[in-house]
């Protein structure tokens, strides 16, 4: 359920009429709508009333200060993978105790930061990782709080280049070597080892997976309090998918439902890094039809927006769906809505059935609210969009448009 609906053939965001939006932030735009924002962190996190635990939105996702000011007001804590975003999440007014640092290459910098914000917890993936922790940590006269992320090895079901938890992914640990580093990390002064973690992939449909990685992180609780090593966090990552168009993946409730009762019996708390569930649905991008184009073989629709505003079609041939923002009764065809990148991979739609829309006409594309705008570039010198955050009847501007002087700035006058 979302704020972007149709009301006499018009798509509003909330109260907002789209076209209007565009007409006053200019295109291609990101739309979200912080009542969905809301719904969706509440409704995900309400799923976990019946344990103890935390919810750290991946802050990959959806980065801006805008949104991450929200989801705090909301309670939120924060998963991020950088210094950056620490900084971001930091800026936003989050609780360092509600942040986590994900992430296979953390480098000295970013520790020392993480560790001077005193964060929660940092997710490990590697000895050589450890002994860096453990250096700088003592460097600072402190003690790092540490999960050592587990590859559980477990198949996600998803598109490959978004699946984290198998054997030859770079995530994590396996089994083999946990018991061993858990061991090193308690020997390690730097380091105190409270808890288990793991993130098996993004954009789950099925609960079976999750379910079958919590088994074998329990067996591992286990074999770690044989040998005297009592965790007090499990982190299962994030993961759940969204509808893009006909997955049917589980409702947040459901998901909590199935976690609550396999960890019922143990003392834990239990850390959930959701993204795409949270602002997936929370966003749209806005563009405008450039020209409409016939070859021999196909129909292409030109767009403003092109694969440096939203990469994921490129990227993992993602479905994202898109409609008029004015619909009309038209003849449709089939048609590759394509932008303005010098790319044959720059699109957002490919054979996809469309009403024969003219120059001028808007298009909303759905679901774009994570891994939105957070993968934009300015590839082909093509300033990223602005950003704009409605809520209610009022629109904010939560990034400014990028200008061709924001191209250039940090290559002039050196
Ligand atoms: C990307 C990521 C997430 C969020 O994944 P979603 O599929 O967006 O929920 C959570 N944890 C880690 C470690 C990640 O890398």
């Amino acid at each position: 359920m979302h704020h972007f609906q149709l009301r006499n053939n018009e798509l509003y965001a909330e109260e907002l009429k789209v076209s209007d939006l565009a007409e006053e932030f200019g295109t291609p735009l990101y739309l979200y709508s912080a009542a969905t924002l809301k719904r969706h962190y509440q409704a995900f996190d309400s799923a976990f009333q019946g344990l103890d635990h935390l919810t750290c939105f991946s802050v990959k996702c959806n980065s801006n200060l805008g949104v991450l000011r929200l989801l705090n007001e909301q309670g939120a804590g924060a998963d991020i993978v950088s210094g950056g975003e620490l900084y971001r999440a930091l800026r936003a007014g989050m609780d360092p105790r509600k942040i986590v640092f994900s992430g296979v290459g953390k480098q000295e910098h970013e520790i020392r930061e993480a560790l001077e914000a005193d964060i929660l917890m940092f997710n490990c993936e590697s000895r050589e990782e450890l002994y860096l922790l453990n250096a700088v940590a003592e460097g600072l006269g402190r003690i790092a709080p540490m999960s050592l992320r587990i590859n559980p090895d477990v198949d996600p079901l998803t598109h490959p280049y978004i699946s984290t938890g198998l054997k030859e992914n770079k995530f994590g640990v396996g089994m083999d070597q946990a018991l061993d580093l858990y061991e090193l990390a308690r020997d390690l002064p730097g380091i105190n080892p409270l808890g288990i973690d793991c993130h098996i992939g993004s954009q789950l449909t099925e609960i079976s997976p999750f379910i079958e990685t919590l088994d074998r992180l329990k067996k591992l609780y286990q074999d770690l309090l044989d040998r005297g090593i009592n965790v007090k966090y499990l982190d299962l990552g994030g993961g759940l998918g969204i509808t893009y168009a006909e997955e049917e993946p589980p409702h947040p409730s459901e998901f909590g439902q199935a976690l609550t009762q396999a960890l019922q019996d143990f003392d834990l708390t239990l850390i959930l890094e959701p993204g795409r569930v949270i602002a997936g649905n929370a966003g749209i991008l806005v563009t405008r039809v450039l020209f409409n184009k016939e070859t021999e073989l196909k129909r292409f629709v030109v767009v403003d927006a092109a694969m440096n505003d939203l990469i994921r079609p490129a990227l993992y041939q993602a479905h994202h769906r898109l409609a008029e923002v004015r619909p009309q009764a038209r003849t449709e065809s089939e048609a590759d809505v394509v932008g303005p990148v010098c790319e044959t991979s720059d699109f957002l739609a490919r054979s996809r059935r469309l009403p024969e829309v003219q120059p001028g006409e808007l298009l909303a594309v759905f679901s774009a609210g994570a891994y939105g705008f957070a993968m934009a570039s300015q590839y082909n010198s093509r300033p990223r969009a602005a950003e704009v955050l409605v809520d209610g009847d009022r629109a904010f501007a939560i990034r400014k448009r990028e200008t061709y002087q924001d191209l250039t700035a940090l290559e002039e006058g050196l």
